[in-house]
């Protein structure tokens, strides 16, 4: 169902936009992505139609390639003077017209405190968060299948980016969100022109709602979709290039480790699969970093899942943390992130929110960025793993801010650090907000 253009070569190395070219991509219309693959069972299915989760034991499905004919048609070395957003991946990313904003290739900043660690910026993203990847590539194909209405329940940043993407695409995104969301989530959903559905109640309660839309005969008729986390394949693929972009902004060397706030965990699956198949291309070798879930103290199930040896979480009954990010009480790919910890001889650390606020203080103040708090957490993690004798000096470690703290100001207006940062007396303790209580998939 693939066929090989070796016009890949020929492409001219302008700077060109993949997506702003004629005819987008029409250089690049590889089409190696094979099928889908499930990664419970490891059933295959069709990549020609929507899919949401296995059938048979609603595993997450996962897209495969043809790797062997990406490797015989692009090297890594043809990634030179492509354009910086995520589709310069577009090799080993679904054939389709992408939907772009300029996502993706985020700078990797070295700190100016620690020598050996860097900082994927991620706010620097579309929307301000890692959000734009996975729904970059999750509108992509939704419109790429003809699907008209984008369904997700979300208290944060997946709802902006969802309302981007098909603002830009001229699809309607409907948003299921609690009535008391951060405001930077609902200004921009509203402005984006987004159908947005304010539920009196929890996350949980906005899941349900979409969950009753779907039992509808207007759901199927109408052409919706929903696109919660991990229960469609490509919001994965999108979050895939964070692997891809830590490889090459490195120079194709692994780092000993990355730390990454882990909420649903998207993007920590997606690295990991991103990992996997650059040594299949032969761009890296058999090592990999030490993969760190840093969570809330208010809501850890991966860390106490991890911390037991158990194989799943559990909910994490009443969570709460002003990281609305983190507010994932038991993630559907649960059983993949502790799976990839334990692959890559990781570990899973938690942060509280004084903590947490804190270090948000510290980066901004010592590194100029002014982090999301689910992004600060990857500093308290490695402060803790760095104290531990986990990492050593010289290792070379990532730590992902995953949003711009700019979109939670009402969040974090007023909140004061513990006083550990420099010059910093210690001050009141900041209030866990509720902000839409649990989130089932964000
Ligand atoms: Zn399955």
């Amino acid at each position: 169902m693939f066929h090989v253009n070796l016009d890949i070569h020929t492409k001219p190395k302008g700077r060109v936009p993949e997506c702003e070219s004629p005819k987008p991509n029409a250089k690049l219309s590889i089409g190696m992505l094979t099928h889908l693959e499930c990664t419970r069972c490891g059933e295959h299915y069709p990549a020609d139609r929507p899919q949401t989760v296995c059938p048979k034991d609603a595993g997450i499905l996962y897209a495969r390639y043809d790797l062997p004919a990406i490797k015989r048609a692009f090297s890594s070395a043809s990634l030179s003077g492509r354009a910086p957003t995520m589709w310069r991946y577009d090799a080993i990313l679904p054939e389709a017209d992408c939907v772009s904003l300029g996502e993706g290739f985020t700078p990797m900043l070295p700190s100016r405190e620690y020598p050996n660690v860097y900082i994927k910026d991620e706010g620097l993203n579309p929307t301000g968060s890692f959000k734009a990847r996975g729904l970059s590539a999750c509108v992509t194909m939704a419109r790429h299948f003809g699907l008209k209405k984008l369904a997700i329940p979300s208290a944060g940043n997946a709802a902006g980016a969802l309302a981007a993407y098909c603002a830009a695409s001229g699809l309607e995104a409907h948003i299921f969100m609690p009535k008391d969301v951060p405001m930077a989530n609902r200004i921009e959903c509203d402005y984006y022109g987004a159908h947005v559905t304010l539920v009196d109640g929890l996350i949980s309660d906005c899941a349900r709602k979409v969950a009753e839309l779907k039992e509808s005969e207007a759901w199927k008729k109408d052409g919706w979709f929903d696109v919660s986390t991990t229960k469609e394949p490509y919001r994965v693929e999108g979050k895939k290039t964070m692997g891809y972009e830590v490889a090459e902004q490195l120079g194709w060397r692994m780092p000993q480790g990355i730390i990454y706030p882990t909420g649903g965990g998207v993007g920590l699956l997606g690295m990991w699969k991103a990992f996997e198949e650059m040594e299949a291309l032969g761009w890296i070798g058999s090592e990999r970093p030490r993969m760190i879930t840093v969570q809330a103290a208010g809501c850890a199930p991966i860390v106490k899942a991890w911390d037991a040896g158990r194989k799943e979480s559990e909910m994490w009954p009443n969570a709460a943390t002003l990281a609305s990010g983190l507010r994932v009480p038991k993630p559907y790919g649960d059983y993949l992130i502790l799976d990839i910890l334990k692959k890559s001889r990781g570990t899973a650390v938690s942060a509280t929110d004084e903590e947490i606020v804190d270090a948000t203080r510290h980066w901004a103040k010592v590194e100029g960025i002014f982090a999301a708090p689910e992004g600060a957490a990857s500093l308290v993690a490695y402060r803790k793993l760095r104290t531990s004798g986990f990492f050593k000096p010289e290792d070379l470690v990532v730590l992902f801010n995953t949003g711009s703290g700019l979109k939670y100001l009402d969040v974090l207006d007023g909140k004061v650090g513990t006083g550990t940062s420099p010059g910093r007396p210690a001050q009141a303790k900041p209030a866990a907000r509720q902000i839409g209580g649990i989130i089932g998939p964000y």
